[in-house]
């Protein structure tokens, strides 16, 4: 079918001298192609780590201590024919052309971002070369994964992709520092969209840019991956972004998925607490839903691998069986298998015990 990226069970680890940082805790995940998701979760939940895990930039003292990263090569393919070549695993059913990410070698590696995927990071500034001009930087990177494509053909890409993302072509020859923020950042994303990826990973892209900016760049990524049936993981702590931005939402808590569902399941009903406390507001169990300014408390420390919820030091909801029954994903309820959440109170077992669960559920 569409499945473009199948995250299994992935754990990952920080090693420091006072013992592991449990960072990704068993997180399963799938995007489809030309799917935006969006990742969500406080600084420190494990969001970053997990998408680094993914494009398998991560470095010592992190670790992926367990899990796979499967992607599906579009089929039919011929331009990348050759790498799919050779990281198939059998080449007798369609189902086996797949790619084990966390298997490949580093020149496989090399040619798997870039041309597959992607990744666009926080800080625009720091991505781009000081001392080159835009156009080079964006040609360099053509050229460093198309050999074949001559100087006039880079160069041709180079004002394409500049007017894709809505820069004007004598650009080409501009310093970074001659552009405004939200211009650095359309530059990032024009080297992103350069070999025309199946995936891009953007992580907090905007986060540095004044609101109306923010707006602006994030209309550019979602009608580029649209237009182009790129698939995007979008990373940002502000839920509401991705509300809009995303057709489906994962939601990270102290290193684990919490809730999984499309942005239109969240909107009208977020299930988890967490999920409640990102969209600031949380829901008394009777009465009107009470503004909140952020949630109070602090996450778990991540060293520890603890029974329960890891939520429940700072859950309102938290009840009985919260601080020793870990919870696990599963459908919200039973009439939409779509929206997956890891919380007591829609477990069967505990919910029917809680007066006032229906209410919330
Ligand atoms: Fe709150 Fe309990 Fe649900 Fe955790 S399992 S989010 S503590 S109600
Ligand atoms: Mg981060």
């Amino acid at each position: 079918d569409d499945l473009l990226l199948d995250v299994r069970n992935v754990c990952v680890d920080y090693y420091a001298a006072n013992g592991a940082v449990h960072a990704v805790r068993d997180v399963n995940l799938t995007l489809k192609r030309g799917e935006i998701l969006g990742l969500a979760g406080e600084s420190g939940c494990g969001k970053s780590t997990l998408a680094f895990a993914i494009a398998r930039l991560l470095r010592p003292p992190a670790e992926i201590t367990g899990g796979e990263v499967l992607y599906y090569p579009r089929p039919h393919t011929d331009r990348k024919g050759s790498m799919v070549q050779q990281n198939r695993r059998g080449r007798n059913s369609p189902q086996e052309d797949v790619i084990d990410v966390l298997s490949l070698s580093p020149s496989q590696l090399r040619q798997f971002r870039w041309n597959e995927l992607s990744v666009v990071f926080q800080s625009a500034m720091n991505a781009l070369n000081p001392v080159m001009t835009v156009g080079t930087q964006i040609i360099d990177a053509i050229k460093a994964h198309r050999p074949d494509m001559g100087p006039d053909a880079c160069r041709k890409r180079a004002l394409e992709l500049l007017e894709l993302v809505g820069i004007a072509g004598d650009r080409i020859r501009s310093y970074p520092h001659e552009l405004s923020g939200g211009m650095r950042q359309r530059a990032v994303i024009a080297i992103a969209l350069a070999l025309n990826p199946e995936v891009i990973i953007m992580d907090e892209p905007t986060t540095a840019l004044d609101v109306v900016v923010q707006r602006e760049i994030l209309e550019l990524i979602s009608n580029l991956c649209k237009e182009f049936n790129t698939a995007l993981i979008f990373i940002t702590h502000d839920l509401s972004l991705l509300l809009e931005l995303s057709d489906r939402l994962a939601i990270m808590y102290a290193g684990k998925m919490i809730e999984k569902a499309t942005s239109a399941d969240v909107y009208k009903h977020p299930r988890h607490p967490y999920s409640y406390g990102l969209l600031n507001s949380f829901p008394t169990l009777h009465g009107p839903r009470r503004k909140m300014v952020g949630i109070p408390g602090s996450p778990p420390d991540l060293r520890v691998v603890s029974s329960g919820c890891p939520f429940a030091a700072r859950c309102p909801m938290a009840f009985e069986p919260c601080r020793s029954v870990t919870p696990v994903l599963g459908p919200a309820t039973s009439d939409n298998q779509e929206q997956l959440v890891a919380c007591h109170l829609y477990n069967p077992t505990y919910a029917q015990k809680l007066p006032g669960a229906q209410e919330f559920a």
